[in-house]
């Protein structure tokens, strides 16, 4: 149920309002707008009768939420969500560029592909190092040896950086050290950790899972969103399908569709939605084109020799005209590529 004030409420007004929410065992979320507010009242009680809300001093009107997600709704929150994420801000007219290895696999190489990236107008690093791999035999990440040397690279360049967690166990160790923290496919529907991340106030980038509709996307979002944990971005990264000429498929549309239903800012991840270098900047324009709010590219010195992902990496030369490229078409847009920090590191 939403609750829209009228233009002139009082604060005992607004009050009024969310006692009597909580009368009815629900959850008050209040989102205040240039004159009025909005309170959505959720919970997984059944919403009584709007009547008795309807008479509250200071009610302009009352509806229900007609959509499941209720906190990521554009009914509730009509505006973008727009945060700040170190050094940039998302969700607005600027858009995000991350960008690093599938995963660190030596200090030289984050600390190489960091200046890289950065050179070539990356806003934030991206590395895994805690690795979701189909096989147990392969390499699964460096753990805490790789969060140091993401640590270092992000002193070094002044880039945050962004980190996939795969589990609640590793959540203390994460939130000491990454800015954001990446929820990946194969997790999406991992509840338990997602309610865990919503109790923690570090930005979240959420990606879709591997045959996910987009309401199931943005029920997930809601889990973190419940906790009172807003800074969430969502990721499209290709979704399974019939085709196997790409290892997925682009969802385009799940960008406008993300964009009309939710006030989250939408990310793209053209690496894992093509599989293959070649595609990556042709669907990296398409994401931005279509209304993007960032992009996470995977990218690598040597793909070649790259412990994971090397197929869909891009080398530093071509993520540097990748992003040129998207530059030109934001502007296209009237948007703009979120600008660099200064250096940290002297010589830089
Ligand atoms: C990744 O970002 O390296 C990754 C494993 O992505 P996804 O969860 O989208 O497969
Ligand atoms: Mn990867």
């Amino acid at each position: 149920m939403i609750i829209v004030m009228k233009p002139n409420y009082t604060p005992q007004q607004l009050e009024g309002v969310v006692t009597a929410i909580k009368a009815h065992g629900l959850t008050p979320h209040i989102t205040y707008g240039v004159e009025t507010a909005i309170v959505a009242a959720v919970g997984e009680f059944h919403v009584p009768a709007l009547d008795p809300f309807e008479i509250l001093d200071g009610v302009e009107s009352v509806k229900r939420i007609s959509q499941p997600f209720k906190l990521g709704s554009r009914q509730v929150h009509p505006a973008n969500s727009i945060f700040p994420v170190d050094g940039f801000t998302v969700g607005g007219d600027e858009i995000a560029i991350i960008a690093g290895p599938c995963a660190v696999e030596s200090r030289s190489q984050i600390l190489e592909t960091a200046q890289a990236v950065r050179e070539a107008g990356a806003n934030a690093l991206r590395g895994g190092v805690f690795k979701p791999r189909t096989s147990p035999y392969s390499f699964q990440g460096l753990g805490e040896e790789g969060l140091e040397y993401l640590a270092e690279a992000r002193e070094q360049t002044g880039m945050p950086i962004v980190v996939e967690i795969m589990s609640q166990t590793q959540l203390d160790l994460m939130v000491k050290y990454v800015d954001v923290l990446q929820v990946g496919a194969r997790n999406m529907q991992n509840f338990n950790l997602l309610r865990a991340i919503g109790e923690t106030r570090k930005t979240v980038l959420l990606k879709r899972g591997l045959s996910a509709t987009i309401e199931e996307l943005l029920m997930s979002a809601e889990y973190i969103l419940a906790g009172g944990n807003k800074q969430v971005m969502l990721c499209e990264r290709g979704i399974r399908t019939f085709e196997t000429s790409t290892r997925n498929t682009t969802d385009i549309n799940a960008i406008p569709v993300l964009k009309s239903l939710t006030h989250l800012p939408v990310i793209l991840d053209p690496s894992h939605a093509t599989g293959h270098a070649d595609y990556v900047a042709a669907i990296a324009r398409a994401a931005i084109a279509a209304g993007a709010d960032g992009l996470i590219v995977e990218v690598h010195p040597d793909p070649q020799h790259a412990a994971s992902d090397g197929k869909q990496s891009l080398k530093p030369e071509a993520f540097a005209q990748m992003v040129k490229q998207v530059k030109a078409i934001a502007e296209v847009l009237g948007r703009r590529i979120a600008p660099i920090k200064k250096p940290i590191v002297a010589g830089w």
